[in-house]
């Protein structure tokens, strides 16, 4: 099954992947992490992104469009994945389509996770990851139960300032893809305020 979680920046895109890992047994591919591991090993594309992360920004086309190429490649991609977070803008979309069908497999759904802006600031400023699991919590919605305070962290770009950036980003760059996918049929939407277990049951449902 080959998916894509789509949605504004804390619309539960990676939590929602968390659970669809476990149920399907296939991969999540999120351009978010992929690109925060480079920057946390300092590479050559991590300091070139961080720039742009750090401002809000989206990074470069050409850039994410040759993460995705080699990842998609991967075996671990055989059986399907879970896009999140990719693509982010109309050309990422067109080469994804390129290189879905020089691998000869095609999108079966597209998820819109919809969440009003409103409640986007309060949930990214509260939002906390475990340096341990890797888990997604926040501190008001989904604080965790069984792990140490000390061993969340928050991320660089998960600030007031820079989340009204990256919501600006979405509503210009980001949201001609709901139209894009609609057109070709396979977009569904999912109310993305519900509780984070209502909305996992929504997208079960779908996929069943
Ligand atoms: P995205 O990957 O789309 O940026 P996340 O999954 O990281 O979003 O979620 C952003 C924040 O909102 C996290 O702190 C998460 O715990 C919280 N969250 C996710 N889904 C819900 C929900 N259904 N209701 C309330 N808070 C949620
Ligand atoms: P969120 O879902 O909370 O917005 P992500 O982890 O998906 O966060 O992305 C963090 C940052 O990484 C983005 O603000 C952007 O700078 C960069 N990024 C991630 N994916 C892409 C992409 N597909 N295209 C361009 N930039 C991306």
């Amino acid at each position: 099954m080959n998916l894509m979680l789509f949605g504004a920046p804390g619309a539960g895109k990676g939590t929602q992947a968390k659970f669809l890992i476990e149920k399907y047994g296939i991969p999540q591919i999120s351009t978010g992490d992929i690109l925060r591991e480079a920057v946390k090993n300092e590479t050559e594309m991590g300091k070139e992104a961080k720039k742009y992360m750090d401002e809000g920004k989206l990074v470069p086309d050409s850039i994410i469009i040759g993460i995705i190429k080699d990842r998609l490649k991967e075996a671990d991609c055989k059986e399907g994945f879970i896009l999140d977070g990719f693509p982010r803008t109309i050309p990422q979309a067109e080469a994804l389509d390129e290189l879905l069908q020089e691998l000869n497999i095609s999108l079966d759904k597209v998820i819109s996770l919809n969440v009003p802006d409103e409640d986007i600031i309060e949930r990214i400023t509260g939002r906390r990851v475990s340096k341990v699991t890797g888990k997604i919590y926040h501190i008001k919605f989904n604080p965790p139960v069984d792990e140490k305070e000390e061993d969340l962290y928050q991320r660089a770009d998960d600030t007031e300032e820079t989340v009204k950036k990256r919501l600006d980003a979405y509503h210009t760059q980001t949201a001609p893809l709901f139209d894009f996918y609609k057109n070709k049929g396979i977009l569904v939407e999912v109310d993305g305020t519900k509780s984070v277990d209502e909305v996992t049951k929504d997208i079960i449902n779908i996929l069943n």
